[in-house]
């Protein structure tokens, strides 16, 4: 089907209580996983590169390759660009043919952030079916976790996001509640589970509902994955868990196989063992079968 944006599938998986899947890729096998994963669960799924590898292939190439797969695909598909901060960046990728943008200005004043994210809803709405999602506060890296949790200012003020929200015109919104990018190192992260849920009620009151994003999914346990989902978390972000897929799975093959100089075996694997895991994630998050 043709590729989607984010924010039909997203409000549909707000209003039923499930989350959607936002796997990050480096690489055309792991796109092609996740593709294939989804279309196994027959879920909606959203396919996010970062802005390292999306300079380093080209927003035009990887919104080609992806809307090849998508147009291929029995399942809805979206092309996210993840935490851009910069807004010639988003337009590129806006023109090239990603469905939805992450303008990320969670550095900046508020006041700033509201007016980078409106400059790009702006751009996004006028280019057509394109979805904009803002961040308010900071995500982390494990490494600053517990700092950011107990320095309340870093985490997205509950009486802000809503005027956020509102005065930036996001389709789909990030509150920084705890979460960090890269492996926990403990079993217990700190998460702020009741500021997500208050957020989650203040914007329930709007129409439509603005889907909520939960950014650093890897690592975390299931109960707990379980619980931000059911708080109202309903995009799901997973980027380091699949790198570590990647290397793994490849340094394995080529553990058993250094002599074979066979890509294409390698690729199956590689691609294989994305789709396992990809397909535990979208069990996890309750997409299976929504599509
Ligand atoms: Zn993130």
């Amino acid at each position: 089907m043709p590729i989607s944006s984010a924010s039909e599938m997203l409000r549909r998986a707000t209003e039923e209580g499930y989350a959607i899947g936002a796997f990050n890729v480096t690489s055309f096998v792991q796109m092609l996983a996740v593709v294939e994963a989804a279309t196994a669960k027959r879920a909606p799924v959203i396919i996010q590169t970062s802005v390292t590898p999306t300079l380093f292939f080209g927003p035009s190439t990887i919104a080609a390759a992806c809307r090849a797969f998508a147009d291929d695909a029995p399942v809805p598909v979206c092309l996210h660009l993840d935490h851009c901060t910069d807004v010639e960046l988003c337009k590129r990728c806006v023109d090239a043919g990603y469905t939805n943008i992450m303008i990320d200005g969670s550095q900046l004043d508020f006041d700033c952030n509201i007016a980078v994210t409106r400059e790009i809803v702006e751009y996004c709405h006028s280019a057509g079916d394109v979805s904009v999602e803002g961040e308010l506060g900071t995500v982390s890296g494990v490494e600053d976790q517990v700092a950011v949790v107990e320095d309340e200012a870093a985490l997205c003020p509950v009486d802000k996001a809503v005027e956020f929200v509102e005065r930036s015109g996001v389709d789909v919104f990030a509150p920084a509640i705890g979460t960090a990018h890269g492996v926990y190192t403990t079993p217990d992260p700190k998460i702020d589970f009741r500021r997500l849920e208050e957020i989650v009620q203040l914007l329930a009151r709007r129409e439509p509902r603005t889907p909520v994003v939960i950014h650093g999914g890897t690592g975390l346990g299931a109960d707990i994955v379980r619980r931000l989902v059911g708080l109202g978390g309903s995009k799901f972000n997973v980027s380091t868990d699949l790198k570590h897929v990647l290397i793994d799975t490849t340094a394995d093959y080529l553990a058993q196989h250094r002599e074979s100089y066979n890509p294409g075996k390698l690729d199956s694997a590689v691609k294989e063992a994305h789709v396992a895991r990809i397909g535990e994630w979208i069990e996890l998050l309750g997409s299976t079968g929504r599509a």
